[in-house]
């Protein structure tokens, strides 16, 4: 019997051998407890968003280079931060930081309509493109300074930074409702801390840490 390697349908198996792989890592350790945050991840195809030099290694746990010296954020980093950030179905979500459009695709599983937010004009649309072809109608992207939020769809419910800055930027605490949720690193690029802000008025915000990460800085 002959046997191709490399060919589309092996290549697919593999990956859904390899996702599930990750899957019941997340499970079985009690890492991910969140069962929506699971679905969105069996539900969006990561290989989509990976630079094709990479591909293969689309389910292993660990950031790859997506161009303009970016990276996709390692698999369990994002699994974390999803569950930190409680998405419910029909929250106004605000993303920073668009990159290759995965984490927004999985935003989006979770909320339905997302703004995602990225500097680079190449990664916008790099986002856009990915975002396209896997089939999420429901992100805008922007090609924007993600500092200044994006004014014309606040408030949001739910607000992540996927790069890592000193302090969360004002712009950001303004845009986010009454009763929302911030997820971001703040700190030095390695070693930031991964914080949760709460808005419990207009002034005053509940902070929690949530550990240490490594993050490309917010710039
Ligand atoms: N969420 C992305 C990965 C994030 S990497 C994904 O799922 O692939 C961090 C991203 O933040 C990079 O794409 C970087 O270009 C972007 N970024 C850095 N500073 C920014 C800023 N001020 N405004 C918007 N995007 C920014």
């Amino acid at each position: 019997m002959a046997v191709i390697f490399g060919s589309p349908d092996k290549q697919n198996s593999n990956f859904e051998q390899q996702k599930q792989r990750l899957y019941n890592y997340w499970k079985n350790s009690r890492m991910i407890s969140s069962d929506s945050v699971l679905k969105a991840f069996l539900e969006v195809p990561r290989e989509h968003f990976v630079d094709p030099s990479f591909r293969e290694q689309s389910y292993a746990d660990h950031p790859l280079p997506i161009g303009c010296e970016q990276t996709i954020s390692q698999p369990t980093t994002v699994m974390l931060m999803l569950q930190l950030l409680d998405v419910l179905t029909g929250h106004r979500v605000l993303e920073i930081g668009a990159g290759s459009g995965y984490n927004a695709a999985l935003l989006s599983e979770l909320a339905g309509v997302v703004v995602t937010v990225e500097r680079h004009l190449q990664l916008a649309e790099l986002a856009r493109e990915n975002l396209q072809k896997a089939g999420y109608k429901d992100v805008i992207v922007v090609k924007g300074d993600g500092k200044q939020g994006y004014a014309e769809q606040a408030p949001y419910d739910r607000i992540m930074v996927t790069a890592a800055s000193h302090q969360v930027p004002q712009k950001l605490k303004d845009q986010l409702s009454v009763g929302g949720l911030l997820v971001a690193p703040v700190g030095a690029t390695y070693g930031c801390e991964m914080l949760t802000l709460n808005k419990t008025a207009p002034e005053n915000f509940q902070t929690g840490s949530h550990g240490l990460f490594s993050f490309v800085p917010l710039v």
